[in-house]
């Protein structure tokens, strides 16, 4: 059975720096803190914890000279001041990616402009990303946006992970409501490059496997992808989620992970996927 695995699968580089650096900082100064979890992968957290680097709610639970780590999602303003009120260290891991989201979305209002994010509710970035300008209006899909009222002058980002499909069919409902309408595209390179990825393989392979926390929504959208292509898709935490009979007459298995899946993951997924596929060649990189 041959193996095909999406070069770009697992940790963006977003995640990746994150995550070293809430290693390095738990290394370095003992106990580091983060509001909210780091990725959305239950193992990741465990380990981080493992080593020192632990999820609070809020800032007031950060212990008073000791280090708070701001994640990859980014984080609104208020928390920032919030922290440097407190007498403790600051860490910043925001992806320099979702900074620019940030950038151009302060940009689009100044131009006076009302701002849309197309994006999901109550998701960290997006809340990060909202918290950057005066009551933006968020847009989860094209019911919302047939609901929204005409606006003269709009500006859109869009949430790094997004699928472009979804925000072309919004913008679409958006230009009938807008008269003067500008939208940066904010999705992010690595994300592009993993969804065109997984279009390509879901179409070429006889099975294919996301790999992916069902709380993360990034792998969902991955997910989703895959089985508008290929119907035999599924959607695993780890290895032992494969089950044999997934792969019945099957000759070709395509690979792919969400952004917050750690390498050690896809490679245990891989090796039990040569076993039942008696595979003796080894994986290919799909590029
Ligand atoms: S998904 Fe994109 S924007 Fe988000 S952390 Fe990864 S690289 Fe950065």
């Amino acid at each position: 059975m041959k193996i095909l695995i999406a070069k770009d699968a697992g940790y963006c580089f977003g995640v990746r720096d994150a995550v070293n650096l809430a290693y390095d900082t738990a290394n370095d100064k003992g106990d580091v803190y983060m509001l909210g979890t780091i990725v959305h992968n239950e193992r990741v957290i465990e380990n981080l914890d493992k080593a020192g680097a632990k999820v609070v709610e809020k800032i007031e639970q950060v212990p008073d000279g000791k280090t708070l780590l701001f994640r990859a999602h980014g984080t609104a303003p208020e928390l920032w001041k919030e922290a440097r009120k407190k007498n403790i260290n600051l860490v910043d891991g925001t992806c320099p990616l979702v900074t620019e989201i940030h950038h151009e979305i302060k940009l689009l209002e100044k131009e006076g402009r009302k701002t849309i994010i197309i994006g999901d509710h109550g998701h960290d970035e997006v809340v990060a990303i909202a918290a950057q300008v005066e009551k933006p209006i968020i847009i989860a899909n094209i019911d919302e946006a047939k609901q929204m009222r005409k606006v003269k002058r709009a500006g859109i980002v869009s949430q790094s992970t997004q699928m472009i499909e979804n925000v072309q069919e919004i913008i679409n409902v958006l230009m009938q409501k807008v008269y003067d309408l500008r939208f940066i595209n904010t999705i992010c390179f690595p994300t592009r490059r993993n969804h065109e990825q997984i279009k390509e393989l879901a179409l070429q392979c006889d099975v294919m496997i996301v790999i992916g926390s069902y709380t993360s929504a990034n792998s969902k959208r991955l997910t989703q992808l895959s089985l508008e292509r290929n119907k035999r898709s599924y959607q695993v935490t780890s290895s032992s989620d494969l089950k044999e009979k997934m792969f019945d007459n099957c000759n070709s298995v395509g690979i792919s992970a969400g952004a917050s899946t750690p390498d050690e993951i896809i490679q245990a997924v891989v090796n039990k996927i040569k076993k039942i596929g008696k595979n003796t060649e080894g994986a290919i990189i799909y590029e």
